[in-house]
């Protein structure tokens, strides 16, 4: 039996997850392996302690960060039926499941967990590619997300590193690690992930 945080605040938990956290749970038992789950919980976690240290709504960002992986493992035919379904942009099907679990994803949270606050969705949406106008909730799943207890891998420490000096810190660090990883990796970039870099990085004098 999963708990829920305690740093939870009953009435806000009601408001944000219609369905009640244990369905949710359920939810998400039935649709991702254990491995997942137990990365989404991590990533509730961190941002819960993120949330903290910058007086943000703890039970809004734990809760963000609980979903971010919502649809992350459903099948490319069920993420192109969304696409077209809800009208989102067409240069989405020239991508794949690392780019729309965030960005489509979003709407099957929507959809079957009835969740309809604007900046959990927006940062669900945001999770992996960023955006060039991030709320702070955006920073912390984002953040949170890539430093989570379980992870484990070359940078992570360094990422934590950057999070102790401040999120943005953090947050530019992740990001300019995942484009080089892509362009060493010779993967295709969203161009989201470009806008969000650009946002970021020093500008130049001229
Ligand atoms: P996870 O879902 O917890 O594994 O983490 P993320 O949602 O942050 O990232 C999922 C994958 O998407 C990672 O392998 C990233 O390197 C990759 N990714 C991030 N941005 C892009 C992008 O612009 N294009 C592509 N193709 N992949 C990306
Ligand atoms: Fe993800
Ligand atoms: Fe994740």
């Amino acid at each position: 039996m999963i708990e829920q945080p305690k740093d939870y605040d009953a009435t806000q938990l009601a408001d944000f997850l219609p369905l009640g956290y244990d369905a949710v749970i359920s939810k998400m038992e039935a649709t991702l392996s254990s491995k997942r789950l137990a990365h989404c919980r991590g990533v509730e976690k961190t941002a819960i302690a993120i949330a903290k240290r910058y007086d943000q709504n703890v039970t809004q960002a734990g809760l963000a960060g609980l979903l971010h992986d919502y649809a992350k493992e459903r099948r490319p035919e069920e993420f192109r039926d969304m696409i077209r379904i809800k009208q989102l942009d067409r240069d989405l099907l020239n991508y794949g499941n690392a780019v729309w679990h965030g960005v489509v994803g979003a709407e099957f949270v929507r959809d079957e967990l009835k969740v309809t606050d604007p900046g959990i969705l927006q940062a669900i949406r945001h999770h992996t590619v960023g955006s060039p106008l991030m709320s702070v909730l955006d920073k912390i799943v984002f953040v949170a997300d890539y430093v989570e207890p379980g992870r484990d891998f070359p940078g992570v420490e360094a990422a934590r590193k950057a999070l102790a000096t401040s999120l943005d810190e953090a947050v530019s660090y992740e990001l300019t690690q995942t484009l080089l990883f892509l362009i060493k990796h010779h993967r295709s970039i969203y161009p989201q992930t470009f806008m969000t870099y650009n946002a970021l990085a020093t500008r130049e004098d001229n």
